[in-house]
């Protein structure tokens, strides 16, 4: 990371940047900087050119700018400008779609699924409607502003406000943010705890930019982090789902989640998985292992799914809900119900929307169904969609420290080697499971059968 700052460093000539944290702008030529438009993402430049020419202003700015200063890869290209949302969509017709509600963006779409996202300046005056609730948090911030002059302000990390102008390929700094770049540090603009009150999710945002960069963040920025953060509980659950994923199907998932613990953050996200860190080491060893293989996976470019993070993430505290229920149930209706009530507490802190609740409940039943592989039961199994997701969880159930699975997990490992038909000899090969005893069998014997007897039999069901 220090290579990082020392490059950062070397980009900027000593004259050229770092004055500025009082709206003194501070503008950087494009002989001073590292940007050029090769690195600018093709759609994003046409539409930075698209409102040019329509007579707009407009910039790139935020994680674009930043991660290309810093030699990074962007993930994505954010544009602002001063032409309003139904102005972009005059420009761009029937490309653009207006969205959102807290705040509105105009989409601009190159193809099915590919668009830029356009974002008109935000302003504290004007003639728009900013709406904050009695503890400062910001509700609706349609006000916009004229100018980056009355943007700036509203951004969130100095490293977060740098803009890239399309006129004359210069950025502009108002708020030290290249500075800051260069010193490796991620500091918010303004005062911190009102900038959290306004929105809590900025702490996590913090953490997350301080672990991408390998920024420090900075003293007062930091300070605040623990005592705002019970305001993310007020945030909404679907919003906090989107920045869920943002945490953990992250290359660097792991120290995420060390530094959410650390500033007691996680706890906001995961009240149930948090209380249970403490207490469980396997719960604690199938977290970290779950977000360790995260990582592996992103790093090999295979897909990551919401559904097996919160299925490794929530199931020891289903396990742990599932054992009380035993003694009366039977093992799936003991696991469906457990499962009922995990879900719905998790989904007071992060709405989970449906279809991933369902599969990571999928996920559970198999980890009860993965024994019960004798004959063509196993190539049932295999085919089941989610079969490898519910072989993987059983896989980090082993690695957590649940030794007793490991020849169940192997047997597992070396099915998925073989032929198919060498698989069916494979199956025939575990002990066939012993039929169920049932009571009602014994009691055939109507010579044996007492009333009394048959009462209690039916009580408990015949099960
Ligand atoms: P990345 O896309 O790499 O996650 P980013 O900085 O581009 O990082 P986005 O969420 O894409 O983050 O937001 C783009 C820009 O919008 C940010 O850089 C910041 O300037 C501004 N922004 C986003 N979220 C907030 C927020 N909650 N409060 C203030 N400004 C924000
Ligand atoms: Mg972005």
């Amino acid at each position: 990371m220090q290579r990082l700052v020392n490059a950062v460093r070397s980009l900027f000539s000593r004259t050229s940047a770092g004055r500025s944290r009082t709206g003194t702008p501070v503008r950087i030529p494009r002989s001073a900087h590292n940007i050029s438009r090769k690195q600018i993402d093709k759609s994003a430049l046409d539409v930075l050119y698209g409102l040019k020419r329509a007579g707009y202003e407009a910039y790139l700015v935020g994680g674009g700018v930043r991660d290309l200063l810093l030699g990074l890869e962007p993930k994505d290209f954010d544009v602002v400008t001063n032409a309003r949302p139904e102005e972009v969509k005059r420009v761009f017709g029937r490309r653009c779609r207006i969205i959102g509600r807290r705040f509105r963006l105009a989409h601009v779409y190159f193809g099915r699924d590919h668009f830029v996202e356009v974002a008109t300046f935000r302003g504290d005056s004007g003639k728009g409607v900013r709406r904050t609730d009695a503890k400062g948090r910001i509700l609706a911030d349609n006000v916009y502003g004229d100018s980056i002059e009355d943007d700036v302000w509203r951004r969130d990390f100095t490293v977060n406000a740098l803009y890239y102008d399309i006129r004359d390929f210069s950025i502009i700094d108002y708020t030290g943010g290249v500075e800051d770049l260069r010193a490796g540090m991620l500091r918010l603009i303004g005062d911190p705890a009102t900038r959290y009150r306004e929105d809590p999710v900025r702490t996590i945002r913090a953490v997350r930019f301080a672990v991408k960069l390998g920024f420090t963040i900075e003293r007062e920025t930091e300070r605040q982090l623990t005592p705002q953060g019970p305001l993310l509980q007020e945030v909404a659950p679907a919003r906090l789902f989107e920045e869920v994923l943002k945490l953990f199907h992250n290359p660097q998932a792991v120290e995420v989640f060390e530094k959410l613990r650390h500033y007691d953050l996680f706890r906001h996200l995961f009240p149930r998985v948090d209380a249970l860190l403490e207490e469980d080491e396997i719960h604690r060893n199938l977290v970290l292992a779950g977000l360790r293989s995260t990582e592996r996976r992103l790093q090999q470019g295979k897909g990551v799914n919401p559904a097996f993070l919160y299925a490794f993430m929530l199931w020891r505290l289903t396990q742990h809900a599932m054992t009380p229920r035993l003694a009366e149930q039977q093992p799936a209706q003991a696991l469906s119900e457990a499962a009922d009530e995990v879900i719905a507490a998790q989904m007071k802190a992060t709405a989970v929307p449906r279809r991933f609740t369902q599969q990571a409940r999928d996920i559970w039943h198999l980890q009860l169904r993965l024994n019960n592989r004798y004959g063509d039961r196993a190539a049932r199994l295999a085919e089941h969609p989610r079969f490898r997701a519910a072989y993987d969880l059983l896989g980090l159930r082993v690695e957590a420290g649940e030794e007793e699975l490991r020849p169940l997990y192997d047997w597992w490992t070396e099915y998925q080697t073989l032929s198919p038909v060498d698989r069916v000899a494979f199956a025939l090969q575990v002990e066939k499971p012993k039929r169920k005893r049932r009571r009602r069998r014994r009691n055939r014997n109507p010579y044996r059968r007492r009333v009394g007897e048959r009462r209690t039999d039916e009580a408990r069901g015949n099960g």
